[in-house]
């Protein structure tokens, strides 16, 4: 497969997933204007731990799933927390990038998404960002943790909002998690540890 048609496969399969989930098309409608755009490759080790988990399983989604690891060597993955106090264990297993926005291979004026995966066992602490967002579960479970509610054990084609600054936390156990993950507002600032005690240095 040429890089167009795993993009091009990679839009479809997000746009069929997100149109299907009545949750997601409440939280903003599928934008009808998007442009594909050239898109900088960066690697970073969580590829790795996607390409190679063979516990990551989808029933619903399995064209999806296929699509977001197919793009894989082809995309910027992201490093959200670099140069913050999360640690390299964390770093190297917790993959993000952006499948519509900045350095993506789509762009929209009127949403951003995401993919987010999590091998077992590793913990996201608490972030937040003045976005309104959902995290919908495409493979995997997870337990989802936002501020001042329960606690949530979610599977695929459950949805987790997370209102403007809300302080928001993930936790894998036994099974890996794949998600997309969509911001509607506020798209130029990025998400920050709440509990972030290093001070960056520019
Ligand atoms: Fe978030």
């Amino acid at each position: 497969m040429n890089k167009d048609t795993i993009f091009q496969t990679l839009l479809c399969t997000t746009q069929n997933a997100y149109c299907e989930n009545t949750e997601m098309m409440d939280f903003a409608p599928f934008p009808n204007n998007i442009i594909s755009q050239e898109v900088t490759p960066y690697y970073c080790k969580c590829s790795d731990y996607l390409g190679d988990d063979k516990r990551l399983i989808s029933n619903n989604y399995p064209e999806l799933q296929k699509a977001i690891i197919d793009a894989s060597e082809l995309v910027h993955w992201r490093e959200t927390y670099k140069g913050t106090d999360i640690g390299d264990y964390f770093m190297d297993r917790f993959g993000c990038y952006s499948i519509i926005g900045e350095n993506a291979p789509f762009s929209s004026d009127a949403l951003r998404v995401f993919m987010v995966y999590m091998p077992p066992r590793l913990y996201y602490p608490w972030h937040h960002h003045p976005a309104e967002e959902v995290y919908m579960v495409v493979s995997g479970s997870a337990t989802f943790k936002k501020k001042d509610c329960p606690d949530e054990v979610l599977s695929e084609g459950q949805v987790a909002f997370h209102e403007s600054n809300q302080p928001h936390a993930m936790e894998t156990k036994d099974d890996p998690v794949l998600c997309l993950v969509a911001w509607h507002d506020n798209f130029q600032t990025p998400p920050v540890l709440t509990l972030n005690t290093k001070i960056s240095v520019r």
